[in-house]
Parts: C-alpha cells; structure tokens; sequence
C-alpha cells in the first residue's frame, strides 16, 4: 500500500507530552476541574485524548478497545451535520463544540453506579482502577483482538495505552489517582518485555517431551501420526503432526533418564482403591483397540506412607533430605493392577525404589522386599554379624591425612573406623556434620602483607538469623581488601577475618528469610570474612549458581562483574557511540568494563602501565589503548575525540589519576572516580566542575545491590553476559589461601591482569 500524505503528518503519538507550561496548566485546570466528578473528567480527557491525536486504523482499533473494556461506549453524534468550524459560526461556546463533538461516553452502568455510592453510599459495582485495567486489558481483550505476537503491532499497543497514562499524568485529570496511572504505564513496559516470550512459549507447547507422553499414553497426539507406509503412498506432502512411537520412546526415556530421581525406602501400604464401576469400563472400551488387549490391565491405586526402615543402616544426608525421610506422614499413590491389589492388605511393608519424575509423577522401580503388617525388628539382628573393629589401616591414616591435615585427620579416621561398629551401640559422627575449627586469614592491626595471619584453628562460625553458613570453594580477592588490610579503611573489630566475595555449598541453614536457599545449593555470595574455609553469610546477598556455569566464574564474576555493571548502567548510563575513558583497562574491574562496554556499543579508551597489559585490554575489547606510564592520556583523547573529550570516565585509580580524568572528561561528562589503588583522592573543591558542568560521582557497589530485587536483578543480567555474551573471565591465579601475601603483593605491585582468587583448602 502506497504512503498517503496524509499518513505522513505527525500523529500525537510521535513524542511524550511535554510537561505543561504554568499558563497551559491554569488553562487545563478550567478543563478538569477538580470540583468536577472522575467520571466527567475521565470522559473529558478519552475526548481531548483522541481529538487531539490524528489515528490511524491500528492506532484507533487500540485506543478504541482499551477504553470500551473501561466502560466507554461510542457516543451517537448530535451535530446535525455541522463540522467544528460551522457550529462555531452557529455560536455554540468552546465547551458545547467540544461536547457535541465528543466521541465516547461512559456506560450509564458506570455512571450509575458511581452516584449510587455517592448519593447512597452503596458499593460501587464499578471502581477506577488504572493499573487493574491495564493489567487485565492486556491479558485478556488485547491478545484475544490483535496480533500481539507481531513485535510491530505489540509496540504500537504500548505506544497508545503509554501516550494515554502520560496524558493522564501530565494534565491535571485526576492527579488523586497519579500513583495507579503511573503503575499502569508500567505494566505497559512488563507487557513488553513478557508478551513476547507469550508467544514463544504459546507457539512452543506442549513441547516433544510432553507430546511424547502424549503419544504413548493416549493423549491427544496419540494415533494422529501417520505411519511410514502412509505417508510414502496416498499423504505424500500431507502435513504429519505428532510423533512417531519409537521417537516418542527415546523422548519419553530421555527425560525420564535425566529428570527422575530414585529413592529407596521403605512404605507401608495405608489403602487400596480398586477400580470403580467407571474406570473398568473405560478398560474394557481400551482392551478392544487393536493390540491393546495382551497388555492392558485395569488398574486402581494404592496409597502408601513412609515406613522407617528398623534395619536400615543409618545414612549421611544433608539436613533437608534427611527431614524429608522423616516425614512419615508424606503420602504416595501408585498405580498397580487390581489383581494385584486384592491381595494387598494395609500395614504391609516393603523396601522399594520409586522414581519420581521431578514434576510429581512417581512409581515403583523395584520392590527389594516385602514384609507383613506385623514385622518386628529387634536388635538381635545387628549384633548377629557383628565383628570387634580393627585398628584404622595405613591407607585410611594416609588418605585422611593428606585431604584434611593431620590435625583433623585424627578425628575422621575415627569417623571411619566407626562405621564398623554396630550403629545403635556406638552412634558415629557422619560426613554431614561440622568441623569446629578452620583455616582462615586474619588480621589484629593494620599494616603491609606482614599483618596476614594464616590460621588453622578459627572457629567454624554459625550461621544466624537470615545466614546460611558456606563451605568455600572459591575466594575473590578485591582491591577493598588491601583498603582494610592497610588501614584506609577500617576493620568493624579485631581480630578480623578479610574478603567480600566468594563461591561454595551452603552446609547448614540459618533461621528466618533465607531466600531458597538450603543446604547443599551452590552459591555465589557477597560478604565479609570470605578469607576462610567457611562463612556464615547473608543469605540476602547469595544466590544459587547458574546451571553450566564452570567452577570459579562465579567467584571471578560477582564482584568485580557487578561493579562494571552497575557503573555503566547507573553511575553513568552508557549508550552506544558514546567516547568512554577507562583507567587501569586490564585490572579485575577494568576488564569487565571494557567487555561490558563494547558490549554495548560504546567508543572505549583504556589506559594501562605496561605493552602486556595494553595489548591485553584491547584484545578484550578497549580499541583505543594508552600506556599511561609513558604517554600523554590527554592528548591522545582529544585527538580521538576531535577535542570533545569523553563522556564518562571510570577511573579507579584514584589519586595519581583524578586531575587527568577531569581533563579528560567531556562538557556535562560523568566523572565516576570508583576507588583509590593509587591512594585516596585528596577533598576537591566543587567549583572545579563548573568548566565543564561535569558530575562527579564516587560509586560503591554496595548502594546499588542494597535490595534483593536489585542484587538479583544485577546478578542475572552479569550471567547473561557471561553466558549468552561469552565474555572472558580471565583469572590471573588461583593462590593457596596461605600463600595470600604474595597475592596481596602481586595486586598491589601492579603485577596482576584479571581475577585473582584463592583457594581456602591450601
Ligand atoms: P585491579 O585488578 O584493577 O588492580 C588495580 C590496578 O590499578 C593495577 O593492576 C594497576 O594497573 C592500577 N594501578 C594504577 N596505579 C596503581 C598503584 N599506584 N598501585 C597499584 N595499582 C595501581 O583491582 P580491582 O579490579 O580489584 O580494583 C580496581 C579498582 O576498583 C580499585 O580502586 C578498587 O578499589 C575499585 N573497586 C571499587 C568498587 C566500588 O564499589 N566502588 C568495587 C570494586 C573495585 P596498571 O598498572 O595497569 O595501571
């Protein structure tokens, strides 16, 4: 279709409604009056709203469908024939125009209800609420009416109902109920960011797995296939929905293989349901299918509790796994042929496998006995087989020694030795539980590495109110940690235990909020005393791994990855094309920005000490590079910028760097000074800013993830990153939690490109 002129005019739609001047507002007072009832000013603005905008067909069908689903109706028009201009002429006031001219009015049903309460004080059946009926428009009469899943048709949606809630926001129609507006244009933005993925997931299911199960167990997709010899003769370039029954075999096994889990314990049959009138029937319709009737048993159910197995021996499992044993009211059905279940009788017993596919469904794997409802168990049976245990070998002394240091060694060898033992007369210490002391690293005064103590006998800390306590993989050494180790910034108390980040498996659980997290989750966390085998951590700044992220990523990642991020996200909102200057370009931090950065667009340039370091941060990404220790930084990036300079600079260098990022720095430039590897920056004065409107800012990571809706927000996006973007996480060294001085010296002898990490179990 060929573009009209007309088409090409500006609409209303093109920009947001500027903010009204104090005479426009005066003016639109007279408008909406505040004395005036909602529903007269409602109906004003619909009006004003689509008089003033030139719609289009799918503009219209929008705007038109949003406000009849809030209880406007098409008005019957009484102009007589008369456009604006003649019933001018005719004397009519502005107002009268505007009135007979009005396109939509509300619903006598609404209007009716709305005096109701007032004159009678009745409950309205009709309420204002903006954010419900955007919610509810766009989930149900917007996908039912339009093609949402067209990107193009989605974000004319948005367009509209966006440019109607500003214009409810920016004129004074019913600044009572600005909250709602504002609530509703935001779920304006969670419509965009979801509907999509609507469609995907619409489009998507039920999915192979799920028409696999459909295919085998006589579900919609089953026998609607065509068979082989069918589609080579008469349905040649028919469409074949559905699968094929081997497919749907290998589909079906493969999830059953890599989502089921096995427990093996003991039941006691509770009841047993045969079948009913009805459900024999439908057997006996299903035994007449062609090849149905060999195989096809009538089923009922049998319903079975826990049964604590008296012989079993006792068992190391995490807490929560071990709770769930003990739950001996948890309740199964299974299904089993009625032949079967005559002869079942509640208060059996039997020791079993069942399989649980992990979306509920379970059933018997294997039965390993079977005993009667009246089965006892006495002691006698254990002590029958008992032997007096031997002396721990060398080989056991030997191995324990050289995993855990002989201190503890002597103590697990026990641990071992016992199982030997009947259980019941000499009850062991399992894997599960905790050592009582651990290695770490300390300080009690402050100083150079010399004041890094190495322990192998802190107390193992525990985790309290809305804690879980870790098990340390993975230490992240920061650039703050020599900040507290020398005394710029100051220890909470002494002795203290240094670190900020770290990657493990929580080992015990705290009280209160813990946000899912249990014992044996694989955690990413951000907090203190992570110089150590375990920390007891605040369970509102961990998060559980990503599935497929490698070993010590995370503790590379969190972070370092998170401070680039939040710098370049809200410190200074980086847009693509914009000249950025980065100090110290192949650091830990540096590296992350420059990834994240030419991720997204931005022109960067890098500074760094030496050829190694420079060649580093511009393979990562910073195209521009400078070797600060012998060029002129200033010079070069006005000659890159034609003399505009930069747009934002993120220097945590501190103090031999701060005079030439402020030169450096563009007019209305952000000047984001994040730390002080060279030393403190000395006070400034903040006429300085003025030659250049620049902002300073002195970001920390920790007032950007102060929420958990922030630090879970951040923390996914960096794992898209690192996982969708491939980026680099370089580690420089992985250092013995021992050796931690020579990785305090290596940091601050500028020896270092990357993560540096420790490992708590050297
Ligand atoms: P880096 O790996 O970046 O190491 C510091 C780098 O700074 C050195 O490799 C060196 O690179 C450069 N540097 C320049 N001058 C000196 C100097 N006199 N002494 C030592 N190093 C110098 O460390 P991080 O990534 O851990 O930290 C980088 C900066 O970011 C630090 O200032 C840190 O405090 C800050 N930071 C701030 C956070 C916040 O929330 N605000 C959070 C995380 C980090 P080169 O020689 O190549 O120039």
């Amino acid at each position: 279709m060929a573009l009209s002129k007309n088409m090409l005019k500006p609409t209303g739609f093109e920009s947001e409604e500027t903010p009204l001047t104090p005479s426009e507002y005066e003016k639109a007072l007279e408008k909406y009056n505040p004395e005036d009832s909602i529903i007269s000013r409602l109906e004003t603005a619909v009006n004003s709203f689509n008089s003033n905008r030139k719609m289009h067909q799918d503009t219209r069908a929008v705007f038109e469908k949003l406000v009849s689903f809030g209880g406007f109706r098409m008005k019957s028009q009484f102009q007589g024939g008369l456009n604006k201009k003649q019933m001018k002429r005719e004397g009519m006031s502005k107002e009268e125009i505007e009135l007979a001219s009005a396109h939509y009015c509300l619903l006598e049903e609404v209007t009716d209800s709305y005096w109701k309460e007032v004159d009678d004080k009745q409950k309205p059946s009709w309420v204002v609420d903006f954010e419900a009926l955007a919610k509810a428009f766009l989930s149900s009469q917007f996908l039912h009416h339009f093609h949402w899943y067209d990107p193009k048709q989605l974000a004319t949606a948005m367009m509209v109902l966006r440019n109607f809630y500003n214009y409810l926001v920016v004129h004074p129609v019913c600044p009572e109920y600005k909250e709602q507006i504002l609530a509703a244009s935001a779920i304006c933005d969670v419509a965009e960011q979801e509907l999509p993925k609507l469609a995907v997931v619409g489009r998507s299911l039920p999915g192979a797995f799920n028409s696999a199960c459909s295919t085998l167990f006589g579900g919609a997709y089953a026998d609607v296939h065509l068979s082989k010899a069918a589609q080579d003769s008469w349905a040649q370039g028919a469409d074949n929905v559905g699968l094929d029954r081997d497919e749907a075999i290998i589909i079906f096994k493969a999830g059953v293989a890599a989502h089921s889990t096995a427990e093996h314990l003991g039941l006691e049959i509770t009841a047993v349901e045969l079948p009913d009138a009805d459900v024999k029937e439908t057997y006996e319709i299903l035994r007449k299918r062609e090849g149905f009737h060999e195989y096809v048993h009538t089923m009922g159910k049998l319903t079975c509790k826990r049964w604590k197995i008296p012989f079993e021996h006792p068992v190391d499992l995490p807490a929560h796994l071990m709770k769930a044993k003990a739950d001996i009211n948890q309740r199964f059905e299974f299904l089993v042929e009625a032949e079967t279940l005559a002869y079942c009788v509640p208060g059996m017993k039997m020791v079993a496998v069942v399989k649980e596919l992990d979306v509920g469904i379970k059933w018997i794997d294997c039965v390993e006995s079977m005993h009667p409802t009246f089965h006892t168990w006495l002691l006698n049976e254990q002590i029958r087989d008992w032997k007096e245990p031997g002396p721990a070998t060398d080989w056991m002394q030997r191995a324990m020694a050289k995993k855990m240091g002989e201190a503890e060694a002597e103590i697990e060898v026990a641990t071992l030795t016992a199982h030997l033992t009947p259980r019941t007369l000499h009850p062991r210490r399992t894997m599960a539980s905790l050592p009582s002391k651990m290695k770490g690293v300390i300080i009690e005064k402050t100083g150079g590495t010399e004041v890094l103590q190495y322990k192998t006998d802190l107390s193992v800390p525990s985790p309290g109110e809305g804690q879980v306590l870790v098990k340390n993989d993975y230490v992240g050494i920061n650039y703050i940690d020599t900040y507290f180790r020398s005394g710029l910034y100051p220890a909470p108390q002494y002795p203290y235990i240094l670190g900020r980040e770290a990657e493990g498996t929580v080992v015990k659980a705290g009280s209160g909020e813990l946000y899912g997290l249990k014992e044996g989750d694989k955690v990413l966390m951000l907090s203190e005393g992570t110089y150590a085998e375990y920390t007891a951590a605040n369970a509102a700044k961990a998060v559980k791994v990503k599935e497929g992220l490698e070993a010590k990523v995370g503790a590379a990642a969190l972070l370092q990855g998170l401070t680039a991020l939040t710098l370049i996200r809200e410190a200074h909102p980086v847009k693509k094309g914009d000249w950025v200057l980065v100090h110290a370009a192949a650091g830990g931090t540096g590296l992350w920005l420059v990834q994240l950065l030419k991720a997204v667009g931005a022109n960067i340039v890098g500074t760094a000490s030496t050829q190694e370091k420079v060649d580093l941060a511009r393979k990562a990404g910073a195209e521009h590079m400078i070797n600060y220790s012998h060029e002129d930084v200033k010079s070069k990036v006005m000659e890159l910028t034609k003399d505009a300079g930069c747009i934002a600079v993120f220097d945590g260098v501190g103090k031999t760097t701060f005079d030439l990022s402020l030169d450096c720095l563009a007019r209305k430039g952000s000047m984001v000074s994040f730390g002080n590897a060279s030393g403190a920056v000395p006070p400034v004065t903040i006429a300085r800013l003025s030659a250049k409107n620049a902002r300073l800012m002195r970001p920390t990571l920790f007032n950007y993830i102060a929420t958990r809706e922030e630090f879970e927000h951040y923390v996914d996006e960096l794992m898209d990153f690192v996982t969708k973007d491939k980026l680099d996480v370089r580690i420089h060294e992985t250092y013995a939690l021992s050796d931690v001085a020579r990785a305090h010296n290596d940091l601050e002898g500028r020896k270092t490109t990357g993560k540096l990490l420790l490992d708590p179990s050297k």
